[in-house]
């Protein structure tokens, strides 16, 4: 089977580079048929397919790969597209890959279960944004369809195993967003943040990254509310009334996640989200 593997883990299983995460990152190959507009997957994207945010990926076959994958990595993340029979293909990669945590992105809500048996332990689900920004950024489906499909995700999976990715930025406001967050945990679910990338090629490509301020807040908002701290007691008149460290500020999603130089170049001075690698 043909996949697509971050820069990172492609280096790394082709013996060209050390090994800088340990979480081996896939995608399924051959472009999403969603319209997201901030996303170089898309099919309202003119960015090459071999893109996702800022990141590179490299195709190869899986059979190649799947023992040195299944021996060096704690986890397998693998990024589903919208494509015909994309779900029957996730199935199959990760019944391949033997990695003792895997990590799979939205897939029918009826074959949850499936992937459950053959070993996937954590869902990520792409919701994005907020529900006033849907229509603007063009998901696929409506927002209560993914925030159904999120109940049921931890219905299967569990308190904690469902991790919501968010991006930051992409026109909403602070509140909205953060009110977001708060619906998220309070349904069991966690967060896991990124930073609006602008993408050359996407509708989008001209929008501005979010500053870096507000989303020191969003981190340490995010950060409190997993540790169950209400989001009342978190804010007063627009300001955090805990403290904000640099502990807050590591990348957020399921175990060993890190994905390193995701929403910024490893030249930034300062960057969004601090990988495990930078930590070291
Ligand atoms: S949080 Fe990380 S490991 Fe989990 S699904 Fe998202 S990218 Fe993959």
């Amino acid at each position: 089977m043909k996949l697509l593997f971050s820069s990172g883990t492609f280096f790394f299983i082709t013996g060209k580079a050390r090994k800088y995460s340990n979480t081996a990152y896939a995608l399924q190959d051959g472009g999403c048929q969603g319209k997201c507009a901030f996303c170089s997957q898309s099919t309202l994207s003119s960015a090459p397919k071999n893109f996702l945010s800022r990141v590179k990926w490299y195709s190869a076959n899986l059979e190649d790969f799947s023992d040195i994958i299944s021996s060096n990595f704690m986890r397998f993340c693998l990024q589903t597209v919208y494509k015909p029979n994309f779900d029957e293909e996730a199935l199959e990669i990760m019944k391949t890959v033997k990695t003792r945590g895997k990590s799979i992105t939205t897939v029918p809500v009826d074959e949850l279960k499936r992937f459950l048996n053959v070993g996937v332990d954590y869902l990520g689900v792409g919701l994005d944004t907020t529900e006033s920004m849907f229509p603007k950024v063009g998901k696929p489906f409506s927002f209560s369809t993914y925030m159904d499909f999120i109940r049921e995700g931890v219905k299967i999976f569990g308190k904690g195993k469902v991790f919501v990715h968010l991006v930051f930025g992409l026109g909403e406001s602070l509140d909205e967003f953060l009110n977001l967050m708060q619906e998220i945990y309070n349904i069991g679910a966690e967060v896991a943040l990124f930073a609006f990338t602008p993408v050359k090629g996407t509708p989008m490509e001209n929008n501005s990254p979010p500053s870096l301020h507000q989303y020191r807040l969003v981190q340490t908002v995010r950060y409190y509310l997993s540790r169950g701290i209400p989001l009342s007691k978190l804010m007063r008149n627009g300001e955090l009334t805990l403290p904000s460290d640099s502990t807050h500020y590591l990348t957020s999603g399921c175990p060993t996640c890190d994905r390193p130089f995701y929403n910024e170049s490893p030249t930034a001075p300062i960057p969004y989200n601090f990988s495990v690698v930078m930590k070291d």
